[in-house]
């Protein structure tokens, strides 16, 4: 990735990657989501697209607010990250698209990265804790599961500070107000638009994704 592939997947969370993915041309919708970002996290009056020092050291902090240790697997018996298994493998008898890709990706997309620190940054009175970063075949085995989301495309965080008996409706607020920025959708029918997954799946946690954009994206940004 270059550098303004970097910074695409830092702002994905407030557009810069919708469309065309992060593709490196900083066009109308990354200008678009660097006013997004500064009137939003800034609280910036009328913000231009332009980009100083005060911009990138405020994206600077909005990621490294998110602790990389916690992305990582808990099998036990991964590094973290997966081994790299089942490059180009799909689950039989299924379309040959993300949702059934089997491939252990060595990391997990900037560009989910990038929308998990979006959120945490857009919510800061709460406290969030990833309750689920990597999860490798070998943890899906421990856990009985099937979906491969968590090889390097989701991140799940969940309103710690929220009593449990209130965390669906205050998800289910998240939810529509990312849908109405436009920046994410609920459910997996646009390409290259970052996915929440709906609340009958996720219903007290916040299930972000990038697994409809194109695979090569996906390749690109899911690196150490
Ligand atoms: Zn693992
Ligand atoms: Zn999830």
């Amino acid at each position: 990735m270059n550098d303004n592939q970097i910074l695409q997947c830092n702002l994905a969370a407030f557009g810069s990657c919708t469309k065309y993915g992060p593709d490196g041309k900083l066009g109308d919708a990354f200008y678009k989501s660097v006013k997004l970002f500064k009137s939003k996290i800034m609280k910036h009056v009328n913000p231009t697209g332009a980009i100083d020092d005060n911009v990138r050291s405020a994206i600077h902090d909005m990621i490294s607010n998110l602790n990389p240790f916690k992305l990582k697997c808990k099998c036990g018996e991964c590094e973290g990250f997966g081994h790299g298994s089942m490059l180009d493998q799909y689950r039989d008898g299924k379309p040959h698209i993300e949702a059934y890709c089997q491939y252990e990706y060595p990391y997990i997309s900037h560009m989910t990265i990038g929308a998990a620190a979006g959120i945490i940054a857009m919510y800061p009175d709460e406290t969030w804790e990833i309750s689920s970063g990597y999860r490798c075949h070998i943890d899906n085995k421990q856990h009985g599961r099937t979906s491969t989301n968590h090889m390097g495309k989701a991140i799940d965080l969940r309103p710690v500070s929220i009593p449990f008996n209130n965390r669906a409706e205050y998800c289910d607020n998240i939810r529509n107000e990312l849908v109405s920025l436009s920046t994410f959708q609920d459910g997996w029918s646009e390409s290259n638009k970052l996915a929440l997954e709906p609340s009958r799946i996720a219903p007290t946690w916040v299930h972000l994704d990038c697994r409809q954009f194109d695979h090569k994206w996906i390749i690109e940004t899911a690196r150490v």
